[in-house]
C-alpha cells in the first residue's frame, strides 16, 4: 500500500546517476541525509554512458568540465586531451563513483516512472519499473536536460532491414562501419562530431541536412602537462574566475565589450582569424552584442560561410551547407574536419529542409521522393530537451496535480529548481536555470550546494516541506522570457525552444547568463528561501 511504513525509507530519493545525481549523492551523505539513488542505465556516467558514438566528445575543456568539490581528485586526475573524448570522461565518472564509494546506494537498470506526494506525511512515493515503492522526504531529479533521445516518427521505421542507431543511445559495443553504406539523419552537435568518423569507415556516407548549422573548430590536442600543471597549482584560483564567466566556462580567452558594428572591420576580422585558429566557442566571445544585435550576428556569421566556401570544393555542396540563420541561435558545434569531410568522394550531401525524409523502406528511405539504399542509419536527431526525462515521469504533487498538466503549455519553475505544487521537488539544472547555456558541471554543482544548503536549513529548522510559491515562479518565469528576449536566442528553431519535437510548446526554456543567476539563488537562500513557503511537519 502507497504509504506503508514497511516499504524502504529515506530522507532523499536521487533520480538519475550522471554527474548531477552523483555529486548529489556524495554531498547528501556527507549532510548526513540518507539517500538512494535510482539509475535506469547500468553504470555511472550519464551523458556519457549513453552517447559512445564515434567522435562523442565534450567541448567545454577538460580542466573546466570536472568536479571541483574535492582538491584531492582536481589534483590527482590526469586529462590527456584539450577536449576530453567519451571514453576519457566516462572514465573520470567511474574513477569518482569508486573514489567517493558511491555505487553502494545506487541501485542501476532501475527507471523510475512515477512519484506521487502524500500531503498527509510530506512525503514522496517513489515507484519504479520493477512495481517497487520507496518513501522519501524529497525527490531531487537528475534526470538530464539531454537525457530523452528523440528519434523522428517516420513511416516505416520498423521495416528497414539494415540497422538503425541513435547517437545518445549508443551500443556498448564497437559499431563497424567498414565497407557499409550508412546514412546519418541530422547535422547538430552530435552529428557534426560523429560524420568525420563514420566517413573514415563507411564505403558511402549520405548525410541528411535539415538545417546546416554552424560549427567552428575545436583544435583539439593532446594536453599540455605544464598547462595542467599550472592550471592544478591554481585551481580554485581558476574555477573562481570561471564561475564569473556568462557561461561559466572559458575565463583564459578574452572576451570584448564593445559593438562589432563598431569595430574597425580589418580590425573585426583578424580577431575572428585569430579565434578561428584557436578554436572553441570564443570566436564569438570577442564583441558585446553578437548574440544581441542582427547587424553584428551577421559578421560573425558571413565570416564562418565564408570559411566552409574555402573549405569546401564543391560550390553547390558549400552552399548547401551554409547556415542561413542567426549563429549561435542554435547551439554552435566545435568540430574536427566537420567541412573537409564534404570533400571526401564517398561522402554525400543531402538537403532535406524541404524535400523531407518521407518514410523508411526495407532498404533504406525516400526522401524528396528519391529511393536511397543503406546497411545502417543513424538517427543523429537530438532530445526531448530539458522537460523530456521529466514529463516521462508521472510526477502528481498536491491535490494530485500532474506535472505533465502543469507544463502543458511549457515548463513553469521557480529558479529551476521548484515547482509551485510540487513541494519538496527539486530539479538539477531544471528548466529556468542556466543550465545547458554555460559549463554543466559548474551549474550542476552550483544546484547541488544549494539543495544540500536548503534541505539542512530545512533540518536546523523543524521544516518538513518547501515549496515554491505560484507569484515568485510566475516572475520567474517572466524573467527567464524577459532576459531571452533581449538576446537573439529566440530568432531560430531550436531545442532551447522545443521546436525541435513535434507538438512541443515553444517556449525559451534555459535562463541565459550565469553569475546573476547565482547571486540571485544566493540571496534567495539568505533571505530564508524568499519566494518559497518552509512548513513543519503536518503528519507523518
Ligand atoms: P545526465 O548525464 O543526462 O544523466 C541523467 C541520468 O538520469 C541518465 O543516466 C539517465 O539514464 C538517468 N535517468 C533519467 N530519467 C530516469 C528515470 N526516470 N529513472 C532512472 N534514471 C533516469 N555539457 C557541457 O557542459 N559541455 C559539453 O561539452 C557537453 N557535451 C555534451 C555532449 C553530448 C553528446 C550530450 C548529449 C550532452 C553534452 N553536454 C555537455 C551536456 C551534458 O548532458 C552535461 O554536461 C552533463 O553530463 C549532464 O549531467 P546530468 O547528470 O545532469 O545528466
Ligand atoms: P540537435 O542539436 O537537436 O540536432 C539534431 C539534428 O537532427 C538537427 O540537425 C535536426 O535538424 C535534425 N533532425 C531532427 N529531426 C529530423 C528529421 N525528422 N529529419 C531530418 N533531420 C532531423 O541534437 P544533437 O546533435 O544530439 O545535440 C544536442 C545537444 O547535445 C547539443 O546542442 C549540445 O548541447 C549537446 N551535445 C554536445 C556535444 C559536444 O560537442 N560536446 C556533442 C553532442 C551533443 P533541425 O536543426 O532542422 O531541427
Amino acid at each position: 500500500m502507497p504509504g506503508s511504513p514497511k516499504i524502504p525509507q529515506y530522507d532523499a530519493v536521487v533520480v538519475g546517476a550522471g554527474f548531477a545525481g552523483m555529486y548529489m549523492l556524495y554531498r547528501l551523505r556527507k549532510a548526513g541525509f540518507s539517500a538512494r539513488v535510482f539509475e535506469g542505465g547500468s553504470g555511472v556516467g550519464g551523458t556519457w554512458y549513453w552517447n559512445r558514438y564515434p567522435g562523442a566528445r565534450c567541448d567545454v575543456e577538460s580542466m573546466e568540465y570536472s568536479y571541483e568539490f574535492s582538491e584531492e581528485l582536481q589534483q590527482e586526475w590526469e586529462w590527456t586531451e584539450r577536449y576530453p573524448a567519451q571514453p576519457e570522461i566516462l572514465r573520470y565518472a567511474n574513477y569518482v563513483a569508486d573514489r567517493f564509494d558511491l555505487r553502494k546506494d545506487i541501485q542501476f537498470d532501475t527507471r523510475i516512472t512515477a512519484a506521487t506526494f502524500d500531503e498527509g506525511t510530506d512525503r514522496w512515493i517513489v515507484r519504479t519499473d520493477e512495481g517497487a515503492e520507496v518513501s522519501a522526504r524529497f525527490v531531487i531529479m537528475a534526470t538530464g536536460c539531454l537525457s530523452s533521445a528523440n528519434t523522428p516518427a517516420l513511416e516505416g521505421i520498423e521495416d528497414f532491414e539494415g540497422e538503425t542507431f541513435h547517437t545518445g543511445r549508443w551500443p556498448h559495443e564497437r559499431v563497424d562501419f567498414t565497407g557499409k553504406r550508412v546514412a546519418v539523419i541530422g547535422t547538430g552537435s552530435s552529428g557534426i562530431q560523429a560524420i568525420p568518423v563514420i566517413a573514415e569507415e563507411a564505403a558511402d556516407l549520405v548525410v541528411f541536412q535539415r538545417t546546416a548549422n554552424y560549427s567552428v573548430p575545436a583544435r583539439n590536442k593532446p594536453l599540455d602537462p605544464e598547462l595542467q600543471r599550472s592550471i592544478k597549482d591554481r585551481y580554485a584560483d581558476f574555477r573562481a574566475r570561471n564561475r564569473l564567466m556568462p557561461f561559466a566556462f572559458g575565463s583564459n580567452t578574452p572576451i570584448g565589450e564593445t559593438s562589432a558594428l563598431d569595430a574597425d572591420p580589418h580590425e573585426l576580422e583578424r580577431d575572428l582569424e585569430e579565434r578561428w585558429e584557436r578554436g572553441g566557442f570564443a570566436l564569438l566571445w570577442g564583441y558585446g552584442d553578437f548574440g544581441t544585435n542582427r547587424q553584428a550576428n551577421e559578421k560573425a556569421a558571413s565570416f564562418v560561410r565564408r570559411k566552409i566556401r574555402h573549405i569546401v570544393r564543391d560550390p553547390a555542396v558549400a552552399e548547401l551547407l551554409s547556415p542561413k540563420q542567426v549563429i549561435g541561435c542554435k547551439r554552435l558545434c566545435l568540430d574536427t574536419n566537420y567541412f573537409e569531410t564534404f570533400n571526401q568522394p564517398n561522402v554525400h550531401l543531402v538537403d532535406v529542409s524541404e524535400k523531407k525524409i518521407e518514410r523508411l523502406t526495407p532498404q533504406g528511405l525516400i526522401a524528396g521522393g528519391k529511393r536511397y539504399e543503406f546497411d545502417c542509419i543513424v538517427f543523429a536527431t537530438g532530445f526531448d530537451a530539458m522537460t523530456g526525462s521529466l514529463l516521462k515521469i508521472d510526477i502528481k504533487g498536491k491535490r494530485g496535480e500532474a506535472l505533465r498538466d502543469k507544463w502543458s503549455a511549457g515548463p513553469r519553475t521557480y529558479l529551476g529548481l521548484g515547482v509551485a505544487g510540487f513541494p519538496n521537488l527539486f530539479t538539477i539544472s531544471g528548466p529556468g536555470s542556466p543550465s545547458v547555456l554555460t559549463n554543466m558541471i559548474v551549474s550542476i554543482q552550483q544546484h547541488v550546494e544549494w539543495i544540500t544548503d536548503c534541505l539542512v536549513h530545512m533540518r536546523d529548522h523543524g521544516y518538513s516541506r518547501i515549496e515554491a510559491n505560484e507569484r515568485a515562479e510566475d516572475e520567474w518565469v517572466g524573467h527567464v522570457n524577459a532576459v531571452a528576449n533581449t538576446t537573439l536566442y529566440p530568432s531560430c528553431n531550436s531545442w532551447y525552444l522545443g521546436s525541435n519535437v513535434p507538438g512541443k510548446t515553444r517556449v525559451f526554456m534555459p535562463l541565459v547568463g550565469f553569475p546573476p543567476y547565482v547571486e540571485k539563488c544566493n540571496e534567495v537562500a539568505t533571505k530564508g528561501y524568499e519566494g518559497f513557503t518552509l512548513e513543519r511537519a503536518t503528519g507523518g
